[in-house]
């Protein structure tokens, strides 16, 4: 494996570390206010990340840089990582979309599951709810108030809106911020019976409302939502907000180093003040886990902004969530992304705390590398021409042998039957060559790879001028592999399949989904004030399907395999569509950039 080059994260990570911060304690899982105080044994595993996905949508690729990076760490400095489902959220979460995460996060390569330590029977299972944790974050709120750091407020969300302030200005305290702790405790608990409607009461962090963050002005905490939830049902009517939940669902699962994405900078000292206040009260042990923020991955030539990802799916830009053209970890699997191309991407990508915009050629350029080397290479015709090689007798047949993968001589080699007629690529014959034309045109010779010379004697149009088959000679002595090979001297080498056993199959050609690099960005011309569509920016040729001829070796290939096509870039054979005896061919990534200028 490569060394993981060094970051920001890492450094700090390797501080604490050498400073012994984080003798953290492994979590008991056992109800209770005190959960963290009673898992009480020591933790072996010196780190704990984790991976928080709010179950409201499928994962992309932005969301495949948190998970390498994040499983990335626990792996690299003998930690965990757990992965948590962030479901405080009752009207948006569904179970559909914790399955396909489970999956995507195993598929990348990851696992929350496993010994302690390494050949030890004692395992843990990381993987967690926060809707389980809704028992403590109730009791903690119960504290906050006792304590006098929180109090329901019962203006109506505009007044709170209208007095919160703004950069410049001051925001005005809620008539009701001087309310008893004994009253705000009544209120609250009524507030759990459901004696109250959606809206007339919210729970309110007791800070500043001058505070220069403005996230420090009183930030809600507790909201009343009369909705059934996905894991906890019908039992409760107040929910957390999000940026309260959070810091708590890190310390109960006793994270060290929360990571998480730039534009929650801002709540980090709110995450600071809330687990300082439960810790005071020792409802939480120290160490107390640390948010540290990245920037966020983006990528030229598509959009990773799940709003945007809906408005594709649903309007029927593309067929669905695993349209091989979208960004989500779902369709890059059926597009034929290998998971080691993100874990390389993501190394490279690396972490930074400035916002940056990464070439969608350096996605596409890692995954080239992963399957140059994994993929075998077989060959396609996607645009056919017949040859016919007049000399060579008819009804006859013979084999050639082509390596399976030129790097791994291990793998061997295949047999491709050769015959009078085969199949080529139009573009390798020109009835009147443009210059540097090496391939076949009119007395030209050129080389069928791994089998023999011809040289070009003619050419037949059909009736509207296409033409419609080559016609050559072959040279008997000329065979790869054999003496005589090496006395030709020729510059075109092309790949060619027999007539009499090529495999029929439907190729989708596949390319960016969109036209140019930043989607909805304005351009000259564009009319002042309008803001650009960034659906106007759709690339019409994101996807063609042709009918290919494939050499006879991949009639029985299995869904999900990939190969190499030769002088055409890397497929594979569909997931759903494919069938043994049908193949169906995605195109992965072609064989070079034909994007950068
Ligand atoms: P939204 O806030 O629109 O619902 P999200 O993209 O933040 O979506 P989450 O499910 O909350 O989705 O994300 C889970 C984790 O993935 C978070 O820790 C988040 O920081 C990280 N993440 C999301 N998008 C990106 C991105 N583009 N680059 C890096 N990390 C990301
Ligand atoms: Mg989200
Ligand atoms: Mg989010």
């Amino acid at each position: 494996a490569a060394v993981a080059s060094t970051n920001f994260i890492r450094n700090l990570i390797e501080a604490d570390l050498a400073a012994g911060k984080h003798v953290a304690r492994r979590w008991s899982g056992q109800p209770g206010p005190a959960a963290q105080q009673l898992a009480g044994e020591l933790d072996p595993a010196r780190i704990r990340t984790r991976f928080p996905p709010e179950p409201n949508g499928y994962l992309h690729f932005g969301h495949a840089k948190s998970i390498c990076l994040n499983f990335g760490l626990a792996q690299d400095y003998g930690g965990r990582c757990h992965l948590r489902f962030d479901d405080t959220n009752p009207e948006k979460e569904e179970q559909e979309y914790v399955d396909s995460i489970i999956d995507a996060v195993h598929w990348l390569g990851f696992s929350w599951e496993g010994p302690l330590v390494e050949g030890s029977a004692d395992s843990e299972c990381n993987l967690y709810f926060a809707s389980n944790y809704f028992d403590w974050m109730v009791a903690f709120a119960e504290y906050l108030i006792s304590s006098g750091h929180a109090y329901v407020d019962s203006q109506s969300a505009e007044e709170m809106r209208a007095s919160r302030g703004t950069l410049t200005e001051a925001g005005a305290d809620s008539p009701f911020r001087q309310r008893s702790a004994d009253e705000s405790m009544d209120l609250f608990k009524r507030m759990q019976k459901g004696e109250f409607p959606d809206g007339a009461h919210i729970l309110r962090a007791r800070i500043d409302m001058a505070a220069g963050n403005i996230n420090l002005r009183d930030p809600a905490i507790y909201r009343i939502r009369h909705a059934s939830h996905h894991n906890t049902g019908d039992r409760w009517c107040v929910y957390p907000m999000y940026t309260y939940a959070h810091p708590i669902e890190d310390a109960l699962e006793n994270i060290s180093h929360s990571i998480c994405t730039l534009e929650f900078a801002d709540q980090r000292p709110f995450y600071d003040w809330l687990l300082e206040r439960l810790a005071e009260g020792g409802l939480l042990q120290r160490p107390l886990p640390q948010q540290i923020e990245f920037s966020r991955l983006n990528l030229t030539y598509i959009v990773l902004s799940k709003r945007k990802l809906i408005q594709l799916v649903e309007e029927r830009h593309v067929s669905g969530w695993d349209d091989p053209r979208l960004p989500t970890l779902v369709g890059a699997r059926r597009r034929g992304y290998p998971a080691a191309g993100f874990r390389l991407f993501a190394e490279r990508v690396g972490v930074s705390k400035s916002d940056s915009l990464i070439e969608y050629s350096l996605l596409e350029d890692c995954m080239r590398e992963v399957l140059n080397d994994a993929a075998e290479r077989r060959v396609a015709v996607l645009d056919p021409l017949k040859l016919i090689i007049d000399n060579y007798p008819a009804g006859e047949s013979e084999e050639c042998f082509a390596p399976n993968h030129p790097l791994k001589p291990e793998t061997g080699k295949r047999a491709m039957p050769f015959g009078r007629e085969l199949w080529i690529e139009r573009e390798d014959f020109m009835a009147q060559p443009s210059k540097g034309y090496h391939r076949l045109y009119p007395g030209n010779m050129a080389r069928l790879r791994y089998g023999y010379v011809v040289k070009c004697t003619g050419f037949d149009r059909d009736d509207s001028g296409v033409v419609s088959a080559v016609h050559c000679e072959y040279f008997a002595d000329s065979k790869s592999g054999t003496p005589g090979a090496d006395g030709y001297k020729v510059k075109g080498n092309l790949h060619w399949i027999s007539v009499a056993e090529a495999c029929r199959a439907e190729v989708r050609l596949y390319d960016r989904l969109f036209a140019v690099p930043s989607p909805g960005a304005r351009r000259d011309g564009d009319p002042e004030g309008v803001e650009r569509d960034f659906r106007a920016d759709l690339n019409p040729d994101s996807m063609r399907v042709i009918q290919a001829w494939l050499e006879p070796s991949l009639k029985g290939v299995q869904p999900e395999e990939c190969f190499q096509f030769e002088r055409h870039g890397y497929f594979v054979a569909d997931r759903l569509d494919s069938q043994p005896g049908a193949p169906v061919f995605n195109r992965t990534v072609t064989l070079r950039d034909s994007w950068s200028v």
